[in-house]
């Protein structure tokens, strides 16, 4: 978890928290089956008093180990993303909509981290844009070398198949 004190911070508009921090994979809660994290994650933003709420902004950089779709390989790429999100009061947040709220002086920053992070990562990873992947009839990573198929030895249906799940 990653609490974060805004003792101060209440007490006048457009006060500002700077932050600057190396979060560990667990402090977000992140565990490497959901997101491979290499090393530690920069945070770097703020948060400020935008009148009764307070605002937190900020810019999250991460290697991240991502396996390719089509060549299956594991590649390290730098992840980053920006999180942008208000906190309301306890007392006063509006009731039945699912909004982060605060009690006290200490804000839970993990779940915006955390989701931020995990929305960055692309539904279907690429090593390279134009990546030849895998050959569909002897797995040769046709990046590396040609393979001896020759077209005509590969089922057409299978052929098919192979473009239609590349997509
Ligand atoms: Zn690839
Ligand atoms: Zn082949």
């Amino acid at each position: 978890m990653l609490k974060v004190s805004v003792a101060g911070l209440r007490a006048a508009l457009a006060k500002t928290k700077e932050l600057a921090l190396d979060l560990q994979p667990e402090e977000l809660e992140l565990d490497s089956s959901e997101l491979a994290v290499q090393g530690s994650i920069r945070c770097d933003g703020r948060i400020v008093n935008v009148g009764g709420q307070l605002l937190l902004e900020a810019k999250l950089r991460a290697k991240v180990k991502r396996t390719c779709a089509r060549c299956l390989c594991d590649f390290v790429v730098e992840s980053s993303c920006r999180v942008q999100e208000h906190y309301y009061p306890a007392a006063v947040a509006p009731r039945g909509e699912s909004v982060l709220t605060y009690d006290s002086d200490v804000l839970d920053l993990t779940g915006p981290l955390r989701e931020a992070l995990l929305l960055a990562e692309p539904l279907r990873a690429l090593c390279k844009e134009d990546c030849k992947g895998l050959c569909p009839n002897c797995g040769t990573d046709l990046n590396v070398t040609a393979c001896d198929c020759s077209r005509q030895s590969i089922d057409p249906r299978l052929a098919a198949l192979a473009a239609f799940t590349d997509r």
